[in-house]
């Protein structure tokens, strides 16, 4: 199949609804990371979406609506949930509601619940409005790879497997979406984004965090989002996070990186001085930045073709948890505290 990479527009969105109402796939960029998106009601459309990324089938999908309203019919909307989609919605928050037999299983894994976002950027909200439909889209990403920020990473992974990716220009966040679990009775998050527990609590009263959150999942430990049991977000190199004073930080990354053959150096821009000519690249000011920045920077680092990063970590707190989350499962938890 031919992959066409055009150019975000009317004309482009456009082809890329009536691609979407045919039951194709096509990738498209929203605030968080690019998706892979196709019709969610249609199964077969949605399994084609697992095909192209080579996605476990018991890993569901989220899926996109333009507006709240939207999901009439699709699921089981809260009065919780309808706080939280006025205060954050459009925006880079996934809820996790008891959905109707009009959700196809294969959409959701089997699971009774369905995740569902209106994602807050104008393309993705144009396309939404122009095929009418709910769509289906994961990351747009080859399982197991960093999620892609540009089109240029959708069309490294995808190239041949769908016929169209609508180039927006980067995605401003860069992590994917908060996802917080609305179907107990207290708000969970189970994947953290770029809204905060605080932010959840600060409008709903309270919001737990899932321990699976910064760990990883103990032998046997059911995974309450089945994302979080497959490895994600690696990249070909070994990876080492280091947290700690900023001085204690650079000292150690320096030992290991004189150490070793073929290290990269990731840090925060304060310390990037102390590594001289040394290969050191930036992870931003703040947490917010490094958000933006981390996937990007795993895939540069993949072509470098270097063999161990050594990366500052940030505080898991605030914004800092969802980009900690991502570097955590990309070092396959190996953490440093110096
Ligand atoms: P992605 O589509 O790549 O952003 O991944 C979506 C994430 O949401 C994965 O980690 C899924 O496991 C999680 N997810 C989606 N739907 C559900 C659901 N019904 N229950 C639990 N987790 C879900
Ligand atoms: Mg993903």
């Amino acid at each position: 199949m031919n992959t066409l990479c055009l150019p975000a527009q009317e004309n482009t969105i456009h082809q890329a609804a009536q691609l979407i109402q045919q039951g194709q796939v096509v990738a498209f960029p929203t605030e968080t990371v690019y998706g892979l998106g196709a019709n969610a009601l249609d199964d077969q459309a949605v399994r084609s979406i697992f095909t192209a990324k080579e996605r476990p089938a018991d890993n569901p999908l989220i899926v996109h609506v333009a507006e709240e309203r939207q999901l009439d019919g699709l699921c089981e909307v809260t009065d919780t949930a309808r706080k939280l989609m006025a205060a954050y919605w459009p925006g880079p928050l996934t809820m996790l509601l008891y959905k109707t037999s009009q959700v196809p299983n294969v959409t959701t894994a089997g699971l009774p619940s369905v995740a569902v976002r209106c994602p807050n950027h104008p393309v993705a909200l144009a396309l939404l409005r122009a095929c009418q439909l709910p769509i289906a889209a994961p990351s747009a990403n080859r399982s197991g790879r960093p999620s892609p920020t540009t089109a240029a990473h959708v069309y490294e992974d995808m190239q041949g497997r769908i016929p169209l990716i609508l180039d927006g220009g980067p995605c401003q966040v860069g992590v994917e979406s908060t996802v917080v679990d609305l179907t107990g009775p207290v708000p969970c998050v189970l994947r953290p984004g770029a809204i905060t527990p605080e932010d959840i609590a600060a409008v709903v009263g309270d919001c737990a965090v899932a321990p699976s959150v910064m760990r990883p999942l103990k032998e046997g430990e059911h995974a309450p989002s089945p994302g979080m049991k497959h490895r994600h977000y690696a990249p070909k190199a070994k990876m080492t996070v280091f947290v700690g004073s900023n001085d204690q930080v650079a000292a150690e990354i320096i030992r290991r990186y004189d150490a070793a053959e073929n290290a990269v150096i990731l840090s925060h821009d304060d310390l990037l001085p102390a590594f001289g000519s040394r290969r050191a690249y930036s992870l931003g000011a703040n947490a917010a930045e490094g958000a933006h920045l981390l996937f990007q920077r795993l895939r540069e680092m993949d072509e470098l073709g270097c063999s161990l990063i050594l990366a500052q970590g940030w505080e898991a707190t605030g914004k800092g948890l969802a980009v900690m989350n991502r570097m955590a499962r990309a070092a396959a938890f190996d953490i440093v505290k110096v």
